[in-house]
């Protein structure tokens, strides 16, 4: 067990199971980051527990802790690990490979996974606030969805973008149905990726981005006749475990595009996963503008 900083303890199993050790450093809550834990001394000390594997895909940012906490799993290294970064990050504001650094001159043996060291940045990126209603955070959650589609076949959970209907402040920048005017997506809601021949997963994260643009980046893809999009809470079959359905506007019902969680591929050669797209002729470009709405094209 090492102290990495004040009220903020890393460790094994055994250190968990150690309950002189625990005394001695006047231990008052656990927390277990491993499956099918059972705690050594559940009248003696508070627990809480996350139970989840150490694997790249498993989703651990979504239990990283604000508050005071001790936390172990098997061996106190990637696991726990994770959590303590992400509680050292979030405290003292500073970035994932620093306080690995930190955490390192006090327990060198701790080694999050991959996918967990991504989860990190991913969290300050998120600026220590993980909630679907953010962009970034809902790439992070349809990639998942997206892989756990690879290797079963079948979609899970979707977090859904918001209906522009319901959102307070217009967004700068939206597309509306051609036909009937409805509002359809904002730009928080479109994946723009690099035109041209080849394969983009639907990643967020910078290690396997393959062409797909960030949600901030937004540049102007004149030679795709298609606008890739997350799933949004209008679409009809995208919350009911459908694999592909057409794509239609909420308020008229007329044709705007599909979706395939298996993929498509774009007009410029771009074979995008999955694949929510909408065709760029059904709708307009508009900029909201209170004092002049203008139309764009
Ligand atoms: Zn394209
Ligand atoms: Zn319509």
């Amino acid at each position: 067990m090492d102290k990495i900083i004040d009220g903020l303890f890393v460790g094994s199993a055994m250190a968990e199971s150690d309950r002189a050790k625990l005394q001695e450093h006047g231990i008052t809550h656990i927390l277990t980051v491993a499956s099918n834990y059972t705690p050594s001394y559940p009248n003696q000390f508070a627990y809480k527990s996350i139970s989840i594997e150490d694997m790249e895909q498993e989703n651990i940012i979504q239990y990283f802790p604000r508050g005071q906490i001790l936390v172990h799993c098997l061996a106190g290294q990637s696991r726990s690990a994770t959590v303590a970064l992400a509680y050292i990050m979030q405290k003292d504001d500073v970035g994932r490979d620093e306080a690995l650094e930190a955490m390192k001159a006090r327990r060198p043996q701790v080694h999050p996974n991959p996918g967990f060291m991504d989860q990190l940045e991913l969290y300050h990126d998120l600026r220590y606030e993980v909630t679907p209603s953010k962009p970034l955070y809902r790439r992070f959650l349809i990639n998942h969805s997206a892989e756990h589609f690879r290797e079963y076949g079948s979609v899970e959970h979707v977090e859904l973008g918001a209906d522009p209907l319901a959102q307070p402040m217009p967004a700068q920048r939206q597309w509306r149905c051609k036909k009937c005017r409805r509002p359809l997506v904002t730009e928080a809601n479109v994946l723009e990726h690099q035109p041209g021949p080849g394969q983009v997963a639907f990643s967020w994260n910078k290690r396997n981005a393959s062409g797909m643009d960030t949600p901030h980046a937004f540049p102007q893809n004149r030679a795709c006749s298609s606008l890739f999009i997350e799933p949004m809470a209008w679409m009809e079959g995208v919350d009911t475990g459908l694999v592909e359905n057409k794509v239609c506007c909420p308020k008229c019902d007329a044709k705007l595009g599909a979706f395939n969680w298996a993929g498509a591929q774009c007009s410029c050669g771009k074979w995008v996963t999955p694949s929510f797209q909408i065709h760029r002729n059904r709708v307009d470009e508009v900029r909201q503008n209170p004092l002049l709405p203008r139309r764009l094209h």
